[in-house]
C-alpha cells in the first residue's frame, strides 16, 4: 500500500503525459548546479574546462550532441543541439560557465562559496544565479528536450561559454569570429532580465532588449611636487578631487528610446516608485559615471604633482564616445586636469526590436506561467553578451527565467549569491514550455 502525504498530492496531479515531472528535473537541475558551483571557474583565470568537462560527461550520458573548443588552453567553450525540423532558423540559449571572485573584497560569506550547499531550500554560492544557476536550466531544457523527443520546426542550440565576466574575449566573441556557424541562430536567449518577485507573486517579468556600453576614462591632474609643510595649490591630489566634485554635480540629458519608453508605460502604475526618476530608471535613460579607482601621492610629507582617476562610462544607445570626453572636459574646464578614453572599448550599446514572434512567445509564456505578471522590454544599465550577439545580426533577448526577489537579485556578483530550489525549477519550466509553445509541431503540445 502506498500513503502519500498531502505534499505530494498536487505534484502528482500536475504531472500530465504532456507535461514532465518538473518536480524531478527541478531535483536534478539542483544537483547539476550544486556540481557546477563546486568546479571553481573564478575569472581570472577561468578554468572553465573543467565546467565543460562536467557538461560534456552529462550530454555523454544522455546522448546530447556537443562540440567543445577553446581559443586559449582551458577555457573551452561547450555547444551542444537538438535537432529539429530545420524549417526555421535556429534558437540559441546562451550562458557562462565563468564566475567572479567570491574572496577578498567581496566582503564576508556565511557559508563557503564553492560549497553548492543548500540550506531551507535554497542553494548558495558563487554563480548560483550568474550564470550556472542559467547554464544548469538550459542543460535540463536541452535533457527533457531529448528525453521526450519534441518536435519541433528550428533546432535548439546550448551554449555556455568562457570568459563573459571579462568581456567575452575568448568566448562568444571568438566564437562569433571563428565558429559562427556552431551558434548561428535567428534568436538567442540569454542573461540580462528578469523575473520580479514580490512577497510570494511574479509582479513582471523585464525581457532585456537593449543594453547600455562600458568604458573606462582615466582622469589625469598634474601639479607640482613640493614639501607638505607649505599648503600649496600646485597640488595633482586638490586638483583631480576638485575635478570629481564637479564631474559628480554633472548629469546627462534623458535620451530616451522605445525599449524605455515601453518600460515606462508598461510599469508606470505597478512600480509608480520608478517613475519619474529613480536611480534604476535614470541609469537606464542616461549616460553616466561612476568614480572606480584612484591613485595618487608618494610619501606622507609630500604634495604629489600626479593624481589619477578611473571613471566607469555608461553610454546609453545612441551616445557618441568622444563627443562625452569633450563634455566632461568642458565639466572639468581645469588645463592641468584631463579627461581621455582607454584606447579599447568595453563593449557597444544597443537595442532590439521587441516587436517579433519570439517576443510574443516570451510574453505569452510568462502570461500563462505567472498570469498577474506585467511583461515588459528591459533596457539594462550593465552589459552582458547579448551585445556582441545583436552586432552579429542575431535578435538576442536577455531573461534570467527564474523568479527573484530584489534582495537575491543584488546578491549577484555579491556576498551569499544564491537560489531557491522552486525558483529553479520554475526557471525550466518556463524555458521548456516557452521552446515547446513557440517551435513545437506537436499539434497535442504546441500552441499558439
Ligand atoms: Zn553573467
Amino acid at each position: 500500500m502506498v500513503f502519500l502525504t498531502l505534499m505530494q498530492l498536487p505534484a502528482l496531479f500536475s504531472t500530465s503525459a504532456a507535461e514532465p515531472d518538473y518536480e524531478d528535473i527541478g531535483r536534478e537541475a539542483a544537483r547539476i548546479l550544486a556540481d557546477l558551483v563546486r568546479i571553481n571557474t573564478t575569472n581570472p583565470p577561468g578554468n572553465e574546462s573543467k565546467a565543460v568537462d562536467y557538461l560534456a560527461r552529462l550530454f555523454d550520458r544522455e546522448g546530447v550532441l556537443y562540440v567543445r573548443t577553446a581559443e586559449v588552453d582551458g577555457r573551452e567553450n561547450i555547444i551542444a543541439r537538438y535537432h529539429g525540423s530545420g524549417e526555421k532558423r535556429p534558437i540559441l540559449l546562451y550562458s557562462h560557465t565563468d564566475v567572479v571572485p567570491a574572496d577578498a573584497g567581496w566582503g564576508e560569506w556565511t557559508v563557503d562559496p564553492f560549497s553548492g550547499i543548500v540550506r531551507d531550500g535554497i542553494l548558495y554560492g558563487r554563480g548560483a544565479i550568474d550564470a550556472k544557476g542559467l547554464v544548469a536550466v538550459h542543460a535540463a531544457t536541452m535533457l527533457l528536450l531529448k528525453r521526450e523527443n519534441i518536435p519541433l520546426d528550428r533546432d535548439v542550440i546550448f551554449l555556455a561559454a568562457a570568459a563573459e565576466e571579462t568581456g567575452g574575449g575568448p568566448g562568444i566573441a571568438w566564437l562569433l569570429e571563428e565558429h559562427r556557424e556552431l551558434i548561428d541562430a535567428e534568436y538567442a536567449l540569454g542573461e540580462g532580465g528578469r523575473v520580479q518577485q514580490r512577497a510570494d507573486s511574479v509582479w513582471s517579468v523585464w525581457v532585456q532588449a537593449g543594453e547600455k556600453a562600458a568604458h573606462n576614462l582615466t582622469v589625469t591632474a598634474l601639479g607640482t611636487a613640493k614639501h607638505a609643510a607649505i599648503p600649496s595649490r600646485y597640488n595633482a591630489i586638490d586638483r583631480l578631487t576638485d575635478a570629481l566634485v564637479r564631474l559628480r554635480a554633472h548629469t546627462f540629458p534623458p535620451r530616451p528610446n522605445a525599449v524605455t519608453e515601453a518600460f515606462r508605460r508598461n510599469l508606470e502604475s505597478v512600480a509608480p516608485e520608478l517613475f519619474p526618476r529613480s536611480d534604476r530608471y535614470d541609469a537606464m535613460q542616461r549616460t553616466t559615471i561612476s568614480v572606480t579607482l584612484i591613485e595618487g601621492g608618494i610619501k606622507t610629507n609630500v604634495i604629489p604633482d600626479y593624481a589619477e582617476a578611473n571613471l566607469n562610462l555608461r553610454l546609453v544607445p545612441g551616445e557618441d564616445l568622444d563627443s562625452v570626453v569633450t563634455v566632461l572636459n568642458d565639466v572639468v574646464a581645469d588645463e592641468n586636469v584631463k579627461v581621455a578614453k582607454q584606447p579599447w572599448a568595453v563593449s557597444r550599446a544597443g537595442t532590439v526590436s521587441f516587436e517579433t514572434p519570439f517576443y510574443n512567445a516570451i510574453e505569452s509564456t510568462a502570461n500563462v506561467l505567472w498570469p498577474h505578471a506585467v511583461v515588459t522590454p528591459y533596457l539594462s544599465p550593465g552589459t552582458s553578451d547579448a551585445s556582441k550577439l545583436r552586432d552579429a545580426g542575431i535578435i538576442a533577448y536577455g531573461l534570467m527565467p527564474f523568479p527573484l526577489t530584489a534582495a537575491e537579485s543584488d546578491r549577484v556578483h555579491g556576498v551569499d549569491e544564491s537560489i531557491r530550489l522552486d525558483a529553479l525549477q520554475e526557471g525550466i519550466r518556463f524555458t521548456y514550455e516557452l521552446l515547446k509553445r513557440w517551435s513545437g509541431t506537436d499539434p497535442k503540445t504546441a500552441k499558439p
